[in-house]
């Protein structure tokens, strides 16, 4: 995965930390034939970034937390390295974990070309030109957080008030209020940081729960259902595109940027990926790795490999 133009399998070694969800890679690979590659393998400095994925680079798919935020903060020199990439034709779409009324806003006004929220759920957009937001679901909105109808998982308010319980030191992160598909437990962001066997009792509970989840720097997101952020990538490359066919094309001109293990979809997915260096605390429980890393961590980190691309982009 990631490291362009070697291909292979992608896929999750139990005991990886992901849900039901990480299944849904292998459809990824589908689109282009090669996306993945040897598990394991040490991803490479961002500064062997080929040049030439570098000038047909078309779009930029990224993560937000601890990816554009350093310390729960966006900092300018993220802000700008959007605008950046905005002024050189290059499009950005933040995939993340974060809830829809914060993609609304960043939809609207960041220089964006969409954003991919709830680890996937959906898919916001604005037009300028016809002042129209665009809001598409691929996760059945707030009835889908009730369950399948008849017997099987229970609804995910229910399923969170068990993790509460049985988990102490959790809670709800505090952008709850503004999900429409998903719940997310705090295990890091406004609560005192929790231990990794925490993180491990949260994923053991959701799991025993049957629903998908995938853990994140902060939180700990789950929900009913079979998305996680690449399909949410793959379908707004087939709705912009025009097919599957022609998403199959704009993903070999795309890279993504992350940072922690609900991203490890996007890394499996993309012929091309870089990973903040702040992933490498993960790299032990992560099977499909980045192709690139950058030396610097967070902001600092995205801010290192948009500079590379334009760099690259620019020489001749
Ligand atoms: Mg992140």
């Amino acid at each position: 995965m990631g490291r362009p133009p070697e291909g292979g399998e992608a896929g999750h070694a139990a005991g990886s930390v992901t849900g039901k969800a990480g299944g849904l890679t292998g459809e990824a690979d589908s689109l282009t034939g090669k996306a993945g590659g040897p598990a394991g393998r040490a991803p490479a400095p961002v500064s062997e970034l080929p040049a030439a994925s570098c000038r047909s680079l078309a779009v930029v798919f990224t993560d937000i937390d601890d990816t554009l935020t350093t310390g729960g903060s966006l900092p300018p020199s993220s802000y700008q390295a959007l605008w950046d990439l905005f002024h050189h034709d290059i499009e950005v779409v933040p995939v993340t974990g974060r809830p829809a009324g914060w993609c609304d806003h960043i939809a609207r006004m960041w220089p964006v070309s969409a954003v991919i929220g709830e680890n996937g759920a959906f898919c916001y957009s604005y037009d300028r030109a016809s002042r129209k937001m665009k809001r598409r679901s691929f996760a059945g909105g707030a009835a889908a957080r009730l369950g399948p109808a008849g017997p099987g998982p229970r609804p995910l308010a229910e399923i969170a008030a068990r993790v509460l319980r049985e988990v102490p030191g959790t809670a709800l992160a505090a952008d709850q209020p503004f999900r429409v598909s998903d719940f997310a437990i705090d295990f890091c962001e406004d609560v005192a940081p929790l231990g990794q066997p925490a993180v491990d009792d949260i994923c053991r509970i959701l799991a025993s729960e049957g629903v998908s989840y995938r853990v994140s720097s902060i939180h700990v997101n789950f929900w009913h259902g079979q998305y996680d952020k690449m399909t949410g990538v793959r379908t707004w490359l087939e709705d912009t595109r025009g097919g599957r066919e022609a998403a199959a094309t704009a993903l070999g001109h795309s890279v993504f940027i992350g940072d922690s293990p609900n991203d490890e979809p996007l890394f499996a997915g993309f012929p091309l990926s870089i990973a903040v260096a702040n992933l490498e605390r993960f790299l032990p429980r992560i099977v499909s790795l980045p192709g690139y890393i950058t030396r610097g961590e967070s902001a600092e980190g995205f801010c290192e490999a948009c500079r590379e691309i334009l760099r690259k982009r620019e020489a001749r």
